[in-house]
């Protein structure tokens, strides 16, 4: 589904990414785990076509992402992408969810149904007219992510989308996660830099680390048999 060819980005003096090299299948939950700084934002970035790799390629459905031409716009409209950042428009709950339908000139009344759908999905009915900038962190997320969704993308990416959130928003977005890769098969890459939030998820896990994947494999591969010793600590297996 997703393809990662020899993926690396350089800014300026210095190399995040080297070299990462990977697929990830339709219909899985994958999660990139690796510490702080080691580019998983950088990743996705490259993926949603925020920014460009400076060698190798990406390739969704056998497309190459950053090729010009009509294709990849194709490609584009199948992603939707979740942030570190909880993110919205200083607009209302509905308005920040319909911005991608409007784009695509879906109409008025398919939108309010598609909102109120999306709303319902994340556990915020009755939120529409609120104003999103006065939610909770968790509840912006969940704005977020019903944003993503309501253009029923393929792939969604999530970027480390629970790091500023209470324990209890992010079980609610885990259960979301899960909810919507089991109902709706969308294809998951999610980034988290804790090793046990990648577990619960993933149905494979990539460890970014030192600007490639130092391993890719099922939870239980990475955390009983991890590739190298700096996977291993990062585990918090050492030997
Ligand atoms: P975190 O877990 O803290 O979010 P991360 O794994 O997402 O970290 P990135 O944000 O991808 O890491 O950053 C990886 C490295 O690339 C960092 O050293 C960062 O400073 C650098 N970097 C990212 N974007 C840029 C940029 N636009 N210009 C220069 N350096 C950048
Ligand atoms: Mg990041």
């Amino acid at each position: 589904m997703i393809e990662l060819d020899n993926v690396s980005k350089r800014f300026d003096a210095t190399t995040v990414l080297s070299g990462v090299t990977g697929r990830v299948e339709q219909g899985e939950i994958f999660t990139v785990i690796g510490p702080s700084g080691a580019g998983k934002s950088t990743l996705l970035r490259l993926i949603d076509l925020l920014d460009s790799p400076t060698g190798g390629a990406i390739r969704i459905k056998g497309i190459d992402i950053h090729a010009k031409g009509k294709q990849s716009l194709r490609v584009r409209r199948m992603t939707g992408m979740v942030f570190q950042k909880p993110a919205v428009f200083n607009t209302t709950v509905a308005e920040n969810i319909a911005v991608g339908l409007r784009f695509r000139g879906v109409g008025k009344t398919a939108i309010r149904a598609k909102v109120t759908d999306a709303l319902t999905m994340v556990g915020l009915s009755g939120y529409g007219e609120r104003r999103a900038r006065t939610l909770s962190g968790g509840e912006m997320q969940r704005v977020a992510l019903a944003r993503a969704m309501v253009t029923e993308p393929e792939i969604l990416l999530m970027d480390e989308p629970t790091a500023n959130l209470d324990p209890v928003s992010v079980e609610k977005i885990e259960e979301l996660v899960l909810r919507i890769n089991r109902d709706l098969g969308t294809t998951i890459l999610f980034s988290t830099h804790d090793m046990y939030q990648g577990q619960r998820l993933a149905h494979r896990i990539g460890v970014l680390m030192d600007g490639r994947f130092a391993q890719v494999g099922t939870p239980r591969e990475v955390f009983t048999v991890p590739a190298t010793r700096d996977v291993a600590r990062f585990v918090g297996i050492e030997n």
